[in-house]
């Protein structure tokens, strides 16, 4: 099957019961049993398992190539419970600028429960290798990053876990499977925000997990079945709906990012553009063997907080606002905004600067939101 056709026939289509071609809304928290144990199609109570979530659940895996998915009621409560299935006195070593609530979840909650981590610059997979100890299980990388669109290797750094027993988890909410499929590159389980370019409306909160084997599945059910931090009913019908047209949205969001880089390479108030899809950007060549487009997001510096809020103020069709990948362009600071929750000296260690703006690019018409993002800059 071609992308598209699996992001709508994938999984389970329509409803076996009725005909019915779109999954229907199964609100139902527990399931009549004929006899006891008697569970007629497996179901028994939603926690466990729900016909709609189990739909979003299939579909999910088929797009990501996995063995089994999982829906979470967030991108936090997806990765929080894949940190779960590794346990007290593990260590675990991350990207460095990875998403902000995954660095605070990280540092200010699991570590409480035992769980030590080393931050790295996983763009040089060396750096992985001399992060590892005798208690590491698992690197965590997320590509590209948040908000500086750094690129790291995915087969390259699977090879370093691999060689080292490790499991590799990517965070893959920013390419999506549309664009790039971690476990065909080695990774072990795939997580993502499906709050953003999955649902692509800006109207769920949702997370994925997609596992690479037998194994991997039951431990993740497991957690998932004895935290519960899973998606209700409702809102797995709503990605499943957002899911299906995700091929066309990636390629739209893609269309104007690129014409919106060719526009701001050559405004004089912009000093610095992040865009993988930019042949001089550092993680150019890693993109284009390892994913099948460079997306939506954008990030440049205007050179000042102040310039940076005036950009925020006069922009009119960017919706100033957390969050990405909806089909309304976006606009945000992140030193302001989704990187608050990290340490001052921190940002700027990563390079977060206060003039960095950050743009994630819908798909309305591209002659509105450059003559908008001209006037904003002018
Ligand atoms: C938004 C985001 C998350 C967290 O997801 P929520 O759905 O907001 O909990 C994790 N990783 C990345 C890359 C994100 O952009």
């Amino acid at each position: 099957m071609k992308p598209k056709t699996k992001l709508i026939h994938g999984g389970i289509f329509g409803d076996e019961a009725t005909g019915a071609v779109s999954t229907p809304i199964y609100q139902v928290s527990t399931y009549k049993q004929d006899g006891v144990g008697g569970l007629r199609q497996g179901y028994e109570y939603s926690r466990t398992g729900n016909p709609t979530r189990h739909a979003l659940e299939e579909l999910i895996k088929d797009i990501e190539n996995g063995h089994a998915g999982f829906a979470f009621g967030s991108g936090m409560g997806a990765i929080s419970s894949v940190m779960m299935m590794l346990g007290a006195g593990s260590h675990i070593v991350l990207t460095d600028d990875v998403y902000g609530g995954t660095y605070r979840v990280i540092t200010k909650v699991l570590n409480t429960l035992g769980l030590e981590a080393t931050f790295v610059d996983t763009s040089n997979p060396d750096n992985v290798t001399a992060a590892v100890k005798e208690n590491t299980k698992a690197v965590f990388i997320e590509t590209p990053t948040n908000p500086l669109l750094k690129v790291t290797d995915i087969a390259a750094v699977s090879a370093v876990a691999k060689e080292h027993g490790l499991l590799t988890i990517v965070d893959n909410t920013f390419t999506t499977p549309y664009f790039q499929n971690p476990l065909d590159l080695g990774a072990d389980i795939v997580v993502h925000s499906a709050t953003k370019y999955l649902g692509g409306h800006s109207d769920v909160v949702a997370g994925l997990v997609v596992v690479k084997n037998a194994k991997l599945a039951e431990k993740m059910h497991f957690v998932q079945n004895s935290v519960g931090a899973i998606l209700g009913p409702q809102d797995s019908w709503l990605l499943i709906r957002g899911i299906k047209t995700l091929g066309i949205r990636m390629e739209e969001h893609e269309k104007n990012a690129k014409e919106i880089v060719a526009f701001l390479e050559k405004h004089e108030a912009v000093k610095k553009i992040h865009y993988p899809g930019i042949p001089s950007h550092p993680g150019h060549d890693i993109a284009k063997k390892q994913s099948r487009g460079f997306g939506g997001m954008i990030s440049f510096d205007v050179g000042s907080a102040e310039k940076a809020v005036q950009v925020l103020e006069k922009i009119h069709y960017f919706t100033l606002a957390e969050s990405l990948g909806a089909v309304e362009s976006l606009i945000s600071i992140p030193a302001k905004m989704t990187h608050a929750s990290i340490p001052v000296d921190r940002r700027q260690e990563l390079g977060i600067t206060d003039g960095l703006v950050r743009i994630s690019v819908g798909i309305e018409d591209i002659e509105d939101l450059l003559e908008d993002l001209a006037q904003a800059l002018a």
